[in-house]
């Protein structure tokens, strides 16, 4: 019995979507587009079982507000030396270790700064091609970047990748099986970043 509930598991993912704000449902479409189960994340059971995780756009010192409130800080942390995740705008910001504009509470699982609302506060929202490198086996390629008060990364340490650029800006990094986007893939119809987490979620499982 226990070797079928397994084998279940082995042959189908289930990936959360942090709940507590934000873009969340938008993350949970796209996600059931390409055919994977989710589950929608607030509280430290619901992350049991799960093969990998995304943090949606929203505003990131709610989310982070929240994430405590919900005592959820360090069971995200635990979760992300485990499993693969994924950041989107506030999602990246939370799982930055620093921010350039003071303190705010992280999750600090990439080793990276982030400039919040970083475009200017007047920009509010813009469309922008962005160059990705999703890895040595990948062809560059553009992608139709929707950002709405995005934050860019500022500075990044020696693990961290580089996979996404808006003309001279990073918007998008990778650190071992996590990986953070700082604009919004789930409000396209592009399933390229949520196709390639599920890659790290695949590699993980195996
Ligand atoms: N500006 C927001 C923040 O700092 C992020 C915006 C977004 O997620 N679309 O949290």
């Amino acid at each position: 019995m226990a070797g079928s509930v397994e084998s279940a598991r082995r042959s189908s993912p289930e990936i959360g979507v942090l709940a507590l704000q934000g873009a969340f449902r938008e993350h949970a479409h796209m996600l059931a587009r390409l055919g994977v189960a989710t589950r929608e994340v607030r509280l430290q059971e619901d992350l049991e079982g799960l093969d990998g995780l995304i943090i949606p756009g929203g505003e990131s010192t709610t989310m982070g507000r929240l994430m405590a409130e919900f005592d959820l800080v360090e069971a995200l942390r635990a979760f992300a030396r485990r499993r693969p995740v994924l950041g989107t705008c506030a999602g990246l910001i939370i799982m930055a270790s620093r921010t350039t504009q003071g303190r705010q509470p992280l999750l600090g699982l990439l080793d990276i700064t982030v400039r919040r609302n970083a475009f200017g506060s007047q920009v509010h929202s813009f469309e922008a091609d962005v160059e990705l490198d999703l890895g040595p086996r990948t062809e560059r390629q553009t992608f139709p970047g929707v950002f709405i008060r995005a934050p860019w990364v500022e500075e990044w340490g020696p693990g961290v990748r580089v996979i996404a650029r808006c003309g001279e800006r990073v918007v998008g990094v990778e650190q071992g099986a996590l990986l953070g986007v700082a604009f919004h893939p789930e409000l396209t119809q592009d399933m390229r970043i949520h196709e390639h987490f599920l890659r790290l979620v695949s590699a993980a499982r195996r």
